[in-house]
């Protein structure tokens, strides 16, 4: 039996989850080739032209897959108490299924708010489709989290690792920041400027949640949830000096996160914010010149502010100065 894992969307979270849990079972995991111009183009073909970049791409990697036995794409509803992932994400099961062409589906149903119980039936009956033993389902799943725990504290680590020059705070989903063709080699590219990158997964998740609850009205997305909390926390605290938001065409939920995070960054104006919409039309050249031009514009800010000013005069006086220039 060989289960095909799409390296879209949830994947760049719960990889080390779902791969550890299958093959701890005795299940071949086939992992979709890395994002390309031929997966984007399948995708596109396959999916209504109003939906999001990263759901297209998303098309593109199940179609890739056509040869394996079955194609796991869960249906991921929530993953914690009062919240919700996007509704994009919670139909991706079915956008699937009314794609032509494909592999059965293997799609259990991950809703905490159903309860604990809930949830350990939805793993139960998904193993028990490779296993007749609960011990042995039990013991595989907790394999998966214990994976997927080690490679977040990992990640974690390497964010509070970074020291020194310039830190750039990169906000968004992972699978904007992570898949190098939808981001058009961001990451590549900043780190080429010799700047560290700071990402959401270098923050405790309770600051996220302490940011995000100070809101006048709670977010209902758990992503988005991440992305405005990381954004809020750096532009409050200022331990990033500077911020990128990076979204992608016709993400509803980051329509309205950008609204925030931009009305925030109004608010708290010492750190600088650029926001950037990918889709599937973006360029190289159009990305480089406005990422050049942001971190310039940090560096002669920092580079003045270091300088002696004149008695009398605050941090607002070079701040001034840059805004001017
Ligand atoms: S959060 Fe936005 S980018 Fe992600 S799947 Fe939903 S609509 Fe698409």
């Amino acid at each position: 039996m060989k289960v095909g894992l799409p390296q879209a969307l949830l994947h760049y979270k719960y990889y080390h989850l779902w791969e550890t849990f299958f093959n701890e079972l005795g299940v071949e995991t086939v992992l979709s080739p890395a994002s390309n111009k031929q997966i984007l183009n399948a995708g596109v073909k396959s999916a209504p032209s109003e939906i999001c970049l990263p759901v297209k791409i998303f098309l593109g990697h199940v179609k890739a897959l056509k040869d394996v036995d079955k194609i796991f794409v869960p249906r991921v509803v929530s993953v914690e108490k009062g919240a919700y992932t996007c509704p994009k994400i919670l139909g991706l099961p079915d956008i699937v299924r009314g794609t032509e062409g494909l592999p059965p589906v293997l799609a259990p149903t991950i809703d905490f708010t159903k309860g604990k119980i809930h949830f350990a039936k939805a793993i139960y009956n998904l193993g028990a489709q490779f296993s007749s033993s609960p011990l042995k389902i039990f013991k595989a799943y907790q394999a998966g989290t214990k994976a997927l725990k080690r490679h977040e504290l990992k990640k974690q680590e390497d964010g509070l690792s970074k020291t020194g020059g310039l830190k750039i705070g990169i906000v968004s989903h992972p699978y904007n920041i992570y898949d190098s063709f939808i981001s058009l080699d961001l990451l590549k590219k900043i780190k080429k400027e010799d700047v560290s990158i700071q990402t959401s997964e270098s923050l405790d998740k309770k600051i996220i949640e302490d940011e995000t609850s100070s809101l006048p009205k709670e977010l209902f997305w758990t992503y988005e949830k991440e992305v405005v909390g990381t954004a809020l926390h750096w532009l409050k605290t200022g331990k990033v000096d500077g911020i990128i938001y990076l979204l992608s065409f016709a993400c509803g939920p980051d329509s309205l996160a950008q609204v925030l995070i931009e009305d925030f960054a109004q608010q708290y104006q010492d750190v600088p914010l650029m926001s950037l919409v990918i889709d599937e039309h973006s360029a190289e050249a159009g990305l480089l010149t406005r990422l050049e031009a942001f971190l310039d514009m940090i560096k002669r800010r920092k580079k003045i502010e270091s300088n002696h000013r004149p008695d009398g005069l605050s941090a607002n006086y070079a701040r001034g100065s840059v805004q001017a220039a």
